[in-house]
């Protein structure tokens, strides 16, 4: 019989972009895995208010992840109400797809300022809470665009490999001085959310059939790995990237 997984038991975790998709299912495994709160942040709350009400232990914050303003309310708001953050997953992330000749600058601005700038300036706005205690777990979603590149994706795929270079530096850099902090990411393969929803469905059959594994992944395969990456279960891993894809890039 499976035993309910208490690992996040007492945490404090934020996730962005958490009213649906993917954030929906990490926060909601975060919550019942017992963590003491998880706030579940995002541009646009309202998916969220429905579901949200199964979990005491979720808190709703409407957050846009390149607002400083936003970003320095809701850490003065974590502290006050309890003085640390122990896990953060930065989720939020946008797609503006077009191929080269066709990608405008504005395309090119705003997916690297959400899905690049944002993570950055996330993590920078929480990080003096996981100071507190020298410890914690960042867990980024990049994408298997982010190692290998895709057709039409120049924008999504540089803004997704910048993550993962920028967590092998706070891997490196927020482990200091006898800190805990550990950063790591995730690179999905294609997983079924309003995202790939927007694919059409000739290429996502095209897709399954390069899948070992033969279908898109669910949100909860990613949610797991992010649980296990935000645990003490994986307390000496850092600076790794776990793809989460079945089988799609080896
Ligand atoms: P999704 O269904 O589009 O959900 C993304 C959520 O982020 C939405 O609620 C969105 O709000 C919110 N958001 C957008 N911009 C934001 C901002 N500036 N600040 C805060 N929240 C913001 O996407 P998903 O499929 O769950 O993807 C989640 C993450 O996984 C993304 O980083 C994506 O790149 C990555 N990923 C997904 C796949 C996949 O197959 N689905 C594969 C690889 C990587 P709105 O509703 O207002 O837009």
């Amino acid at each position: 019989m499976n035993q309910p997984n208490d690992d996040m038991n007492g945490k404090i975790c934020v996730v962005t972009g958490a009213a649906r998709g993917l954030g929906r299912a990490i926060s909601e495994t975060l919550a019942r895995a017992g963590a003491a709160r998880v706030y579940a942040c995002d541009i646009n709350l309202t998916p969220a208010l429905g579901w949200m009400e199964g979990y005491p232990n979720v808190t709703g914050a409407t957050l846009d992840v390149c607002d400083p303003a936003a970003l320095s309310e809701l850490s003065g708001r974590i502290l006050a109400e309890h003085g640390r953050v122990d896990v953060l997953v930065n989720n939020a992330g946008i797609t503006r797809d077009a191929l080269l000749d066709k990608m405008t600058e504005s395309d090119w601005d705003l997916v690297l300022n959400v899905n690049l700038k944002g993570i950055f300036m996330m993590t920078q706005a929480m990080l003096p809470l996981m100071k507190v205690q020298m410890k914690g777990s960042i867990v980024s979603i990049s994408s298997i665009v982010g190692t290998d590149g895709n057709i039409g994706q120049s924008n999504y795929g540089a803004s997704k490999g910048g993550v993962i270079a920028m967590t092998k530096g706070w891997a490196k850099e927020l482990a200091r001085g006898g800190a805990q902090i550990r950063a790591n990411c995730i690179a999905p393969g294609f997983i079924n959310t309003e995202m790939t929803q927007a694919v059409p469905e000739k290429v996502l059959d095209k897709m399954r059939s390069r899948i070992p594994l033969g279908e898109l992944g669910e949100p909860r395969d990613i949610a797991e790995g992010v649980l296990f990456l935000a645990s003490e279960r994986s307390g000496y891993i850092t600076g790794q990237v776990l793809k989460i894809d079945g089988g799609l890039v080896l």
